[in-house]
C-alpha cells in the first residue's frame, strides 16, 4: 500500500508551532524590546541632561578654583625680584664672602620665614647657590650647583623662570620662582623662591574637590588623589623624556603616563574619563567615571582640570530609566489591555449579531415549517375526510357484504331449511287429516293430543323462520353478546345439516357477555361451524370441538374440527375474499373474510391454527364485557 504523497512531507508534531502561540512570543519579544529601548534612552537623554547641568555647574567651579589657584601661584611671584632690593644680596654675588652669605642667609631665612615659602636662595651666574634660606639645615642647597634647572636658564637670560619641580636635594616637589638680579641692567645672579604647592592639595582635600593640576609638560604636579601625582595626562614623546630627564625637573620620577579605561571628549575642554578607582591594578570592574573639564590658567602655562564624579548622575540616569521602562511597560499593558477589552467587546458583539442572525434564521425557518406544518395539516385533515369517507364506503360495502354473506348462507342453508319445513309441514297435513278423522269418530282425547302435536310443530317452524329473520338482519357496530346464546342459535340454525351428518360435539366453554353484536357473533359462529361440517364431510367419525376461556378482558373461543384440515398452498389464501375450495354453488368464499373483519370491528381477531393431531381450528378473540356477571364467583 502506498502512503499519501502529502503525509510524506508532513511536518513533524514538535516542529509545529501554533501560529496565535508564535504572534504572542513575538509580541512578547517586542514589547520587551520596546521597554528595554526607552528604558534606555530614557538612561541616555537623563545622563545628557544631567551631565549638561554638571558642566554648566562645573564650569562655575572651575572659574572659581582656578582664580584661587592663580592668585595662590600669583602670591609669591614678586618675591624674588625684591632680592634685586637687598643691597646685601647684590654685594655677595659681586664679591662673595663668607660674612657677606652669612647675612644674606640670614636674610633670607628671614624673608622665607615671613613669605611662608618653602625656600629661598641666591644662584650666582654659574648656577651655584650662594646663600639659601635653609643654610641651617642638614639638606642645605648651599653650594650646590643647578645651572641645569630650567628656571635658573630663564631666569639668567632675563626671562622670568617659572618651573615646577621635584627638588634635586630633597627629592621634595615644589615650585619655583626665578627671577634674573640686576644691576645696572646686567644680571648678576638668580634670586629663587621656591613654593611648596601642598596647601592647595590640602585644601581640595578639605572641600571634598576632585581636581588636578598639569603643567607645560602634561605631567601632572597638583591632585586631589596622591595616586596621580606625577603622571602625564598625555603619552610623552621620548626626545621629552630625555629632555625632562637631563633637567632632572621631576627628579627620577618615572612619568607613567595616565592611562584612563575609557575617555570621551565632549568638546575642547570637557570629556567624560573613566578612572581605574585603583590605578595601580586598573581593574575595569572598579571604575570611577568624571566628566574633566580644563582651563588654562593665567599667569602660568598650567592647566586645572575639574573632575566631578558622574556617579550620582549615572545613578540618577538609571533611575530615570528604570522609571522610563516601567512606565512605558505599563503604558503597553494598558494599550494591551484596552486591546483586549477592544477585542472582548467585538467578540462580544459579532456574538450577539450572530445569536441575532441565528435567531431571526431560525424564526424564519419556524415560520417556514409553521407553514408548511399548517399546509401538512390541512392535508391531513383532507385525507383524514377523505378517509373517514372511504371507511364510510367501506363501512356500508362491509355491511352490504356481510348482508349478501348472510344471504348467502342463508341460501347454502335453504336446502336443508326447506327440509326442516317441508318435514314439520308433512306431519302437519298427515295430522290435521287424522285429526278430522279422529274429530268425525268423536275421539276427542287423540284430536286433542293430535292438535298439541300440531302447535308443537308450528311453534319449531316459528322457531326455524324467526332465526333467519334474525340472521338476515342488518346489525349495528357496538352492542353486546352472549356466548351461550349465539352458540345456541347456531347450532338450532344447523341443525337440519347436523342431523344428516352427525357429528360428535365436544364443548368446554364457559358463557360470557362479549362486546359484540349478537347476531354478528352468530353469524361468525354459524360461518365457522358450516366451513368445519363441510371440511368433516368425507370423514368416517366427525368431530367437533368447541372451547373457550377468559383472560386478561378478552375471551379466546376455538372451533376445531377433525377435517382434512388446509393445504399448505392454500393457507395464505384463506382470509382473501371469495377464496373457496367448495364445488359450484356450494361456496362463495366470504366466509372467512367476513367474520375476521366482524371480529376486527368488534376490537377482536379471527387466526387459523393448524393442530398437530390434524384438522383445522379457528380462535376468535373478542374482548368481554365488564364486568361479566356470567364470569363472576356467584355464578360458577
Ligand atoms: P366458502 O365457505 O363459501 O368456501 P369461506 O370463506 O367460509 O368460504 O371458506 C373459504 C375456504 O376455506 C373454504 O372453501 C375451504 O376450502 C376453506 N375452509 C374453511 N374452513 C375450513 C375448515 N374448517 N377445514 C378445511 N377447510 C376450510
Amino acid at each position: 500500500m502506498q502512503c499519501p504523497s502529502s503525509s510524506l512531507r508532513a511536518v513533524p508534531p514538535a516542529l509545529t508551532v501554533k501560529p496565535r502561540l508564535l504572534r504572542h512570543l513575538l509580541l512578547t519579544v517586542l514589547m520587551l524590546l520596546l521597554v528595554l529601548g526607552c528604558g534606555y534612552a530614557g538612561y541616555l537623554i537623563s545622563e545628557k541632561f544631567a551631565i549638561a547641568a554638571l558642566t554648566d555647574s562645573g564650569e562655575r567651579q572651575l572659574g572659581l578654583h582656578a582664580r584661587a589657584l592663580e592668585s595662590e601661584i600669583s602670591t609669591h611671584t614678586y618675591l624674588p625680584s625684591l632680592l634685586e632690593l637687598e643691597s646685601g644680596v647684590s654685594q655677595l654675588l659681586l664679591n662673595p664672602s663668607e660674612a657677606r652669605r652669612l647675612k644674606v642667609n640670614r636674610y633670607l631665612e628671614g624673608l622665607n620665614r615671613r613669605s611662608g615659602s618653602r625656600a629661598i636662595f641666591l644662584l650666582d651666574l654659574g648656577g651655584r647657590v650662594q646663600a639659601t634660606s635653609n643654610w641651617r639645615d642638614a639638606d642645605s642647597f648651599q653650594g650646590e650647583d643647578l645651572s641645569f634647572r630650567a628656571y635658573y636658564q630663564d631666569a639668567v637670560q632675563g626671562k622670568p623662570g617659572r618651573f615646577f619641580g621635584v627638588g634635586s636635594t630633597t627629592g621634595e616637589p615644589g615650585y619655583y620662582l626665578a627671577h634674573g638680579l640686576r644691576q645696572r641692567d646686567k644680571i648678576i645672579g638668580v634670586a629663587v623662591v621656591k613654593v611648596r604647592l601642598e596647601p592647595i592639595e590640602q585644601r581640595w582635600a578639605r572641600a571634598r574637590l576632585q581636581a588636578y593640576v598639569s603643567d607645560e609638560n602634561g605631567i601632572i604636579i597638583l591632585s586631589s588623589d596622591p595616586a596621580l601625582r606625577l603622571k602625564s595626562i598625555r603619552p610623552l614623546s621620548e626626545q621629552t623624556r630625555t629632555r625632562l630627564a637631563s633637567s632632572l625637573q621631576y627628579h627620577w620620577t618615572r612619568l607613567d603616563a595616565l592611562q584612563p579605561l575609557a575617555r570621551q571628549p565632549l568638546d575642547s575642554n570637557t570629556e567624560l574619563l573613566t578612572l581605574a578607582a585603583n590605578p595601580t591594578q586598573n581593574d575595569p570592574t572598579q571604575a570611577v567615571s568624571y566628566l574633566a573639564q580644563t582651563r588654562r590658567l593665567e599667569a602660568s602655562p598650567w592647566s586645572f582640570t575639574l573632575l566631578s564624579p558622574l556617579q550620582d548622575v549615572r545613578r540618577q540616569a538609571i533611575s530615570q530609566g528604570v522609571l522610563a521602562a516601567v512606565a512605558v511597560a505599563l503604558l503597553a499593558f494598558l494599550l494591551i489591555a484596552w486591546n483586549q477589552r477592544r477585542k472582548v467587546i467585538a467578540t462580544r458583539l459579532a456574538a450577539r449579531e450572530a445569536l441575532q442572525q441565528a435567531n431571526d434564521h431560525l424564526e424564519r425557518k419556524i415560520a417556514e415549517r409553521t407553514r408548511s406544518l399548517r399546509a401538512s395539516n390541512d392535508r391531513l385533515k383532507a385525507q383524514i375526510r377523505e378517509r373517514r369517507q372511504a371507511e364510510e364506503t367501506l363501512r356500508k360495502a362491509q355491511d352490504s357484504l356481510v348482508q349478501a354473506g348472510k344471504l348467502a348462507v342463508i341460501g347454502q342453508l335453504s336446502t336443508s331449511i326447506a327440509h326442516e319445513l317441508n318435514q314439520p309441514l308433512a306431519a302437519l297435513r298427515t295430522l290435521s287429516g287424522n285429526t278430522m278423522r279422529f274429530l268425525q269418530r268423536g275421539a276427542l282425547d287423540t284430536v286433542t293430543s293430535n292438535l298439541a302435536t300440531i302447535n308443537q310443530l308450528v311453534d319449531r317452524m316459528g322457531r326455524i323462520t324467526a332465526s333467519l329473520r334474525a340472521f338476515a338482519r342488518r346489525a349495528d357496530d357496538g352492542g353486546e353478546a352472549q356466548l351461550g346464546k349465539a352458540m345456541d342459535a347456531a347450532l338450532f340454525l344447523l341443525q337440519g345439516r347436523l342431523q344428516q351428518t352427525p357429528v360428535q360435539l365436544h364443548t368446554n366453554f364457559a358463557d360470557a357477555r362479549l362486546a359484540i353484536d349478537q347476531t354478528r357473533l352468530e353469524q361468525i359462529l354459524v360461518n365457522l361451524l358450516v366451513n368445519a361440517l363441510d371440511a368433516m364431510q368425507a370423514q368416517p367419525e366427525r368431530q367437533l370441538w368447541l372451547s373457550g376461556q377468559a383472560a386478561d378482558g378478552v375471551y379466546r373461543l376455538q372451533v376445531r374440527d377433525n377435517g382434512p384440515g388446509i393445504p399448505l398452498a392454500l393457507r395464505k389464501h384463506l382470509f382473501e375474499p371469495f377464496f373457496t375450495t367448495k364445488p359450484g354453488e356450494q361456496g362463495l368464499g366470504l366466509g372467512l373474510t367476513l367474520s375476521a373483519s366482524l371480529a376486527v370491528a368488534a376490537a377482536g381477531s379471527l387466526a387459523v391454527q393448524y393442530p398437530e393431531a390434524g384438522g383445522t381450528a379457528f380462535e376468535l378473540c373478542l374482548p368481554l364485557t365488564t364486568p361479566s356477571p356470567v364470569e363472576s364467583p356467584t355464578d360458577a
